[in-house]
């Protein structure tokens, strides 16, 4: 006689009891957040949710799937949804774990979000618990709770036990840690996932960001048809707003507009907007049209993801996001921040590198063809220093024309000198006025040059920054020093030779017996893993004349010379502390030194001691 089981024992049935639990929890808290989302959600204006110009929002907020991944641009309504739905599961009796990516915004997060929220909602209200249980850490809500914890303490990761794991800004938190926060599901009946976040870079099994969760979901984009021939299509920049030409390898040379009829001062006298072509039919598309999601892995049940471009939104103008994206061409972090949070894409400008296309180029930005290095320096000069022992690389440029709105960070030496001494002469001799020092590795040598050289001497530290939104450039008046991003930095230094803002000399591919050149082009931009966060970083083995090139750059910088700020002769008049006409002087002193370069020369000490 077989034996009777009276409680239910197999793995398998526990199993499968969790599975029911989970999609059950999934579903009930999706109507639970419908009804909020409709009823009693107002933003921090105090607005009820406006589903009418979002139409891409209906299917998440009714989403009953336990596991959703949002990979999306910023301002689509993302954190509404992370409210509505945390405070749905809360208001259920479940305990929801927040985790944000720092620590320190938890406090401002919990008062902006939550409390704003709460505070503008009678209906909210009526399930908040007895006030002064409360703290920035937990909150009460219904029969629940809402935990909130900061990705980089892991300490927050454990004893506590969750039913939900919400995660908002993936990509900026500490993906290593945050492994240990799954672990807060274990003995939870529901493990409903939440992960939410602006794409950074692309994902794989070492890198669990927010695109290696997308992958692994149903894959969600949001579709629009053609008004012409119905094609059904996805709205994305590189097919329906760029044109992009790239070079052998793989570098992105120059972009134009899809829509050639558009310019930018017809758009700000008519208001003319750009045309956004099918790409069947060649024909305008409405890119607010009525659409819908349709998923790419459609197989793939239980886990839910979303991906759109902000060129859907209605408050989107596709204008400025063009602007934007013309500004940011030729510097990689501009670039990837506009992929990542316009077009809400990750960014694979894997290989980026100065070539030597980019230089010749640069030596033909400034004619007449006498320009060879060393040249006598005219107005301004600012001079860049990277510590090589036993050499000092130097890069001294000045300023003396503007081309075509732009200015030009001329070089007129770039080489490497064995004594400290020959900085304090080549400081005297090229009337520099503002230089830039590694202070790095030789802190005290770097601490003498700025006290006793006979000009403005800021020491430049390069320093991880986090994420992608931070300046790369941070001058402390008190130490002198400058902490810099090193990526960031190199990536603005790159744009300035592909914005063709950097003169070459005619005999620089020869400087050095080709050393200059060749570590000039030695770096290349690539992903490495740091803390368990890949990011990019420019990798050359050796690259010293790179460096002074870039902490010339920031000499040129630091002295408040931008070229987004000196785009006129008025400015340059600023710069050298002269007046327009003394400018018109300099150049033209410019161009006798130009068509006599023997001239000036005589009195210069020879190029380069190397
Ligand atoms: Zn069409």
């Amino acid at each position: 006689m077989a034996k009777e089981r009276t409680y239910a024992t197999t793995e398998d049935e526990v199993e499968e009891h969790r599975r029911l639990q989970r999609l059950l929890g999934g579903k009930r808290i999706a109507e639970r957040r419908i009804d909020f989302a409709l009823r009693c959600h107002k933003n921090t204006r105090g607005e009820h949710l406006n589903f009418k110009y979002r139409p891409y929002q209906v299917s998440a907020y009714a989403d009953p799937a336990p596991d959703i991944v949002w990979r999306v641009p910023v301002q689509i309504g993302k954190t509404e949804w992370e409210v509505c739905d945390t405070l749905a599961a809360a208001s259920l009796g479940l305990a929801v774990f927040c985790v944000q990516p720092k620590f320190e915004l938890r406090a401002v997060h919990v008062a902006e979000r939550y409390d704003k929220m709460i505070l503008n909602s009678p209906e909210y209200q009526e399930y908040q618990g007895p006030k002064g249980r409360d703290s920035t850490t937990l909150k009460h809500f219904g029969r629940g709770t809402l935990r909130f914890v900061g990705s980089r303490v892991e300490s927050d990761m454990i004893a506590f036990p969750a039913d939900v794991l919400a995660i908002d800004e993936l990509d900026r938190c500490d993906l290593t840690i945050l492994e240990l926060a799954e672990d807060r599901l274990q003995e939870s009946d529901y493990q409903i996932m939440r992960r939410t976040s602006t794409p950074t870079i692309a994902g794989s099994s070492t890198q669990r960001n927010i695109d290696y969760f997308f992958q692994l979901s149903d894959q969600k984009h949001w579709y629009i048809p053609c008004p012409t021939c119905g094609k059904e299509q996805e709205l994305k920049w590189d097919k329906h707003l760029v044109m992009l030409n790239r070079d052998e390898e793989g570098r992105i040379t120059d972009a134009s507009l899809l829509d050639p009829t558009w310019t930018e001062g017809k758009w700000e006298r008519t208001n003319q907007r750009i045309k956004l072509p099918c790409i069947r039919c060649g024909n305008p598309l409405d890119r607010l049209a009525k659409g819908h999601w349709q998923a790419h892995r459609p197989e793939i049940k239980g886990r839910s993801g979303y991906t759109m471009s902000r060129m859907v939104a209605v408050t989107t103008q596709i204008e400025k996001l063009w602007l934007a994206f013309e500004k940011a061409l030729g510097n990689p972090i501009a670039m990837q921040r506009i992929i990542n949070s316009f077009f809400g894409e990750p960014y694979s400008g894997i290989g980026d590198r100065l070539s030597e296309e980019l230089l010749e180029e640069a030596i033909h930005v400034m004619p007449p063809p006498g320009y060879v290095a060393p040249c006598a320096p005219v107005g301004i000069t600012s001079m860049g220093i990277d510590v090589n022992r036993p050499y000092f690389d130097v890069w001294i440029s000045d300023y003396p024309v503007v081309s075509r709105g732009r200015i030009i960070r001329r070089c007129i030496y770039a080489g490497k000198v064995l004594k400290e001494g020959d900085l304090y002469d080549l400081v005297n001799e090229y009337r520099v006025s503002l230089a830039v020092i590694d202070a790095e590795p030789e802190v005290r040598l770097s601490l003498r040059f700025q006290d006793t050289a006979p000009c403005e001497v800021w020491r430049a530290r390069y320093e991880h920054t986090e994420g992608l939104y931070t300046k790369d450039l941070v001058p402390n008046e008190k130490t002198g020093i400058i902490a810099c991003d090193r990526t960031n930095t190199l990536d603005a230094l790159i744009q300035s030779f592909f914005r063709n803002n950097v003169a070459l000399p005619n005999n620089y591919m020869e400087l050095c017996h080709g050393k200059m050149k060749a570590e000039l082009l030695d770096s290349v931009r690539v992903l490495e893993e740091q803390s368990g966060v890949e990011r990019y970083i420019w990798k050359g083995s050796n690259s010293h004349a790179l460096h002074a090139c870039n902490y010339d750059y920031m000499a040129f910088r630091m002295g408040g010379f931008a070229p987004a700020s000196l785009p006129t002769t008025i400015n340059v008049a600023k710069m050298l502390g002269a007046n327009v006409s003394g400018t018109r002087r300099l150049l033209n002193e410019y161009d006798a030194i130009n068509e006599s370069p023997g001239l000036s020369l005589q009195k210069l000490r020879p190029f380069s001691a190397f």
